[in-house]
């Protein structure tokens, strides 16, 4: 069985741009995934020596009756209970957000091994692109740019190196 990569974090830190570059097949065929659910996004990848599944999960939707806490435990629980690794998508540009601290906590209390990938770090200064998030206090952190495929492999590498 191929690992399972699970995406998380807010909503337009790039999640999805990411599992575009980590995936060839875009609209995975649901039967390559038998006894995961269905409703979200799963794709194959490759890459190098590696093969594995990725989940993009839908992003939380900060505005929702709910509110974050309900929808987050929802789309993450399911989408974390199903993979082997968490890669927690941050925006290098934007900073750390409240967000980001809660679904931090929640990682943390989960327990799961977890990357924390902050992205959108092309052209940044290398030495503040992944500094600020040490504040979040999770393990291994990379710079990478999912829309110029910036560090996909050594993300890659750092997620299921451990597996
Ligand atoms: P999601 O909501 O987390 O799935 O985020 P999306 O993948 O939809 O991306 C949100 C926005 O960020 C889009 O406008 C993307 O083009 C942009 N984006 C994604 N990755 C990068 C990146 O590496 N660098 C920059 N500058 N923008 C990015
Ligand atoms: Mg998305």
């Amino acid at each position: 069985m191929k690992p399972v990569i699970a995406l998380v974090g807010r909503p337009n830190v790039g999640k999805s741009t990411l599992f575009n570059r980590l995936t060839k097949t875009r609209d995975a065929i649901v039967a390559d995934f038998a006894g995961l659910t269905r409703d979200r996004h799963y794709g194959n990848g490759k890459l190098g020596p590696h093969e594995y599944i990725v989940i993009d999960t839908g992003g939380f939707e900060p505005d929702a009756v709910t509110g974050i806490y309900k929808e987050m435990a929802r789309q993450t629980r399911q989408a974390v209970a199903e993979s082997d690794v968490v890669i927690f998508v941050v925006d290098a540009r934007a900073g750390i957000s409240a967000q980001d601290y809660d679904i931090a906590n929640y990682l943390r209390k989960l327990g799961k091994p977890t990357v924390l990938a902050a992205n959108k770090a092309e052209g940044l200064p290398e030495g503040t692109q992944v500094s600020e998030f040490f504040e979040l206090g999770l393990g291994e952190m990379l710079a990478v740019s999912a829309s110029h495929g910036q560090g996909m492999r050594m993300l890659v590498d750092l997620a299921l190196a451990p597996l």
